[in-house]
């Protein structure tokens, strides 16, 4: 028997929002029809009618690593300065357990869920302890170990890595929602044998590969210094984009347009975390990134430092202000040349009219609902269509944050959304309660236990490796 859930206001492929009932059945949508006849097809289903609210797939968040919330807030001040991801990461990182690694997965988790998010493609050490973490607190995910070895605190540990991506492929966690991916860390972190393994497995498994591409100028220097070409180069020459069904570059910031274009017509989906590049260096141009895929994610709290990832489409809407205001236009302008005025205006304009789409609102939630859900090739979301994962985001068309929610697509998009979530389904199951959902999560005794747990361990790491990090709070 399944469940039909109703809404006058439902985001069709189409991108309005219309009358409809949605079937849904094992925690998968099973059909979309007419109210009316979803209704005298099952009359003996349960009916959860949500009116004039906006019904939406949840949100996917296309990269992440959850059990960074841990280090929230360590990136302030000075430590910005250097590459952290070796020098303070790793720090942390290093002898990592899979019961300290599920813990602090879950409080990202946590809050992934509270801003409307049902799906997250994670990347980390210890996967099968982030894919526990995921179910316990309702997400579903792709999940894919980390894997390196020439470099990196598990540079020892790519075998285990391995075994991981086998363990995480079963029919158990699909059931779960929880699929597999193959994480090979970054272009020099990875040997060629290393990736030759990574490239069979992907093959054999059908399993999309999930990597940091050109994300920091050390890394373009090691390859560069060790293969004469650059990371997207490099990629290239594993093989791997032949071998996997699909691959996740995720940053790119430091390709350039050869690599673009080498990149072209193939296998690749590009990723971009607009709020982590700021933190970590600076944003990619993803004006060029035209004909190619792209989503975006959130990183990590470490770097973001939130977990919102439909919030992130503001940064990528107003990539036309940002960039002309960067320009050398504009910096002859402020420096007091008048003309560079106009011609940093004229650059704004030039950027909007070569990538119309970063303006388009339902362009921009693509890139956090359905470019995302098509990643895996056995895990359809993002999307209300039938096959796809139950995960669904219902929003309160009365909120003063939509007000007066002429165009609800913009609103959900720009606005400051999250405050106005009524609900969200995964799998098929209401997370939370209706009307008070944020409320309802944070008083939760599975939430207050699974904090406690991490405060105490977040604790005992830090006083091990005596860092000193900001003052955990209490209770
Ligand atoms: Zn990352």
């Amino acid at each position: 028997m399944p469940t039909i859930v109703l809404s006058n206001r439902v985001l069709t492929a189409a991108g309005v929002f219309a009358p409809a009932a949605l079937v849904i059945e094992g925690g998968v949508i099973t059909d979309i029809l007419p109210q009316d006849v979803a209704r005298s097809a099952w009359p003996q289903a349960p009916v959860d009618d949500l009116g004039d609210h906006w019904l939406t797939p949840a949100m996917v968040d296309g990269h992440t690593h959850v059990a960074l919330h841990a280090l929230r807030g360590v990136l302030s001040g000075d430590s910005t300065r250097g590459n952290v991801v070796e020098d303070l990461f790793y720090r942390f990182e290093s002898g990592l357990d899979a019961a300290e690694v599920r813990a602090f997965a879950r409080m990202g988790a946590w809050e992934a869920l509270l801003h409307g998010t049902g799906c997250v493609f994670d990347h980390y050490f210890h996967a099968p302890a982030v894919a526990e973490a995921l179910v316990e607190v309702g997400l579903t995910g792709v999940v894919a170990p980390t894997l390196q070895d020439l470099g990196g605190p598990f540079a020892h540990a790519s075998d285990e890595g391995l075994a991981d991506v086998e363990r995480l492929d079963s029919p158990s966690w699909a059931e779960r929602g929880i699929v597999a991916a193959l994480g090979p860390h970054a272009m020099d972190t990875v040997s060629r044998e290393l990736w030759r393994q990574i490239a069979d497995v992907a093959q054999r498994r059908e399993l999309p590969v999930h990597v940091h591409v050109a994300q920091s100028l050390e890394e373009v220097q090691r390859v560069s210094g060790r293969h004469g070409h650059s990371p997207v180069q490099e990629l290239l020459a594993t093989g791997v984009l032949d071998a996997a069904p699909r691959a996740l570059l995720v940053h790119m910031i430091y390709a350039d347009g050869a690599d673009l274009a080498a990149l072209r017509g193939g296998r690749a989906l590009l990723g971009h975390c607009p709020h982590s590049a700021f933190v970590l260096g600076h944003p990619a141009r993803v004006d060029r990134w035209r004909d190619l895929p792209w989503l975006v994610g959130s990183d990590c709290a470490a770097s973001n430092d939130a977990m919102d990832v439909r919030g992130e489409l503001r940064v990528v809407h107003g990539l036309a202000a940002w960039a002309s205001a960067g320009s050398a236009a504009y910096t002859r302008f402020a420096g007091g040349d008048s003309l560079g005025g106009g011609e940093a205006w004229r650059e704004r304009g030039r950027i909007r009219a070569a990538a119309p789409e970063l303006l388009e609102p339902a362009s921009l939630l693509g890139r956090v609902t359905t470019t995302p859900g098509t990643f895996h090739p056995r895990q359809l979301t993002g999307t209300l269509a039938p096959g796809a994962l139950a995960n669904l985001a219902v929003w309160d068309a009365e909120h003063p944050v939509f007000w007066p929610a002429l165009d609800p697509l913009r609103a959900i998009v720009l606005g400051n959304a999250s405050a106005a979530l009524l609900h969200v389904m995964t799998r098929g199951e209401w997370r939370g309660e209706r009307g008070r959902f944020a409320q309802s999560l944070r008083r939760s005794e599975l939430y207050r236990a699974h904090r406690e747990e991490a405060s105490q361990r977040l604790h005992q790491r830090l006083q091990r490796l005596g860092l000193q990090l900001a003052p955990l709070g209490q209770g």
